[in-house]
């Protein structure tokens, strides 16, 4: 049999980052690749992207859609913030100068509603470090915030990294104090402590029982006020139909302790288990975190939005339903040769009558992620 490109690509060496690439194909999957998003308002979950050709200006951030990324500034020098909530495409408006949106050239000179954090002119972490970091050689894993959608380096969580989907960094945890409460019961070390029993969880389950190693429950230097309430709620003993609606007042009445620090890895269904009760949901917003009461915000919901609407079912639907798909994939790992790579990966599977299979899609991608790093890497030197 003839060795094609795509054998070789499958034989060279390989990675194991299945899950970036998944992510990543579903990212691009929620987006719409042809049509700018800027008539949908401030979309609920999008694919956003910032151009350094355009606005390098870190005092004037701004983000593009998918569809301007592709379209408008093809060939600039782009990169990635992976999908952002509550977000209108800037393309072209009054942070561009003279530079036109191809695609909706009147736009309102700003969107006043988007949030701008230092990811918008590559910056990410309580580090605020570029990514990839040229002063730091040791590849660590960078994990989103799914309140301020910042991005964070594993070892600057100061907690114990849970392989889950839902991380809240600490910043955000004391913006919305009432989240520690909640993360006794319902973060990932809890699930973990009762799967493993001791190990290095000890140490917080001891925290739990032993009054010696609690720090700073009540009476926390920071959110005070909120601590102070939680405090008095659980003591004035409200009426017992109260307390059984307030799902907080009943893990408060728990007084489970658990320190105040560090970020927090959540249990899958965390989001769903937070009360909803009329005071709760007042808090919900002026902690300005009231979209997690929306089921549809999630990373997750998004990504099944993506792989179920409008090109159905399968990472592997948009790679063979639209040329558009593989140009979104080319301006993200900034490589010529996926085009042909994809071309020969399908047409081997079709002279060999067979179907092309999810692992091997991520065979590819994993190898011309490979290229590409190597690649990057001898750019640097
Ligand atoms: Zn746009
Ligand atoms: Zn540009
Ligand atoms: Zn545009
Ligand atoms: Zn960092
Ligand atoms: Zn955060
Ligand atoms: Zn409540």
């Amino acid at each position: 049999m003839a060795a094609t490109k795509t054998e070789e690509l499958q034989l060279d060496d390989f990675i194991k980052d299945e899950e970036d690439l998944e992510h990543l194909l579903c990212v691009l999957a929620g987006s719409d690749p042809e049509n700018c998003s800027y008539s949908l308002g401030y979309a609920k979950r999008q694919a956003v992207f910032a151009c350094n050709t355009c606005t390098p200006d870190a005092s004037q951030p701004a983000g593009v859609c998918l569809a301007c990324a592709n379209k408008c500034h093809d060939g600039h020098d782009l990169f990635e913030l992976y999908t952002k909530r509550n977000f209108r495409c800037d393309c072209g408006n009054g942070k561009f100068g003279d530079f036109q949106c191809t695609l909706i050239p009147t736009k309102d000179e700003e969107n006043t509603k988007n949030l701008y954090n230092h990811n918008f002119f590559g910056r990410y972490c309580s580090c605020d470090r570029p990514y990839p970091d040229q002063d730091d050689k040791v590849d660590d894993e960078m994990i989103q915030c799914v309140i301020c959608e910042d991005w964070f380096h594993s070892k600057h969580l100061a907690c114990q990294v849970a392989d889950v989907d839902d991380m809240v960094c600490e910043d955000c945890m004391n913006k919305a104090p009432f989240l520690w409460t909640y993360a006794a019961h319902l973060s990932a070390e809890i699930k973990e402590a009762e799967d493993v029993e001791v190990e290095e969880n000890a140490d917080i389950l001891e925290s739990s029982e032993g009054p010696s190693t609690i720090p700073e429950q009540e009476g926390a230097p920071t959110g005070s006020s909120q601590l102070k309430r939680s405090h008095g709620d659980m003591t004035d003993r409200p009426g017992e139909t109260e307390t059984a609606a307030c799902k907080l007042q009943y893990f408060q009445a728990l007084n489970v302790t658990r320190p105040r620090t560090g970020a927090v890895f959540w249990l899958s269904e965390w989001r769903a288990r937070l009360c909803t009760c009329t005071s709760c949901k007042r808090a919900y917003v002026v902690a300005q975190v009231h979209f997690l009461m929306d089921p549809s915000d999630s990373i997750q919901a998004y990504e099944r939005r993506g792989l179920n609407e409008p090109f159905g079912k399968h990472p592997l639907m948009m790679l063979t339903g639209s040329m558009d798909r593989v140009q979104q994939l080319e301006v993200i790992y900034g490589c010529k040769e996926l085009v042909n790579a994809i071309a020969a990966l399908f047409h081997k599977c079709a002279t060999d009558k067979k179907v092309v299979t999810v692992e091997a899609v991520h065979e590819l991608f994993e190898e011309l992620q490979a290229k590409k790093r190597r690649r990057t890497n001898m750019d640097d030197q």
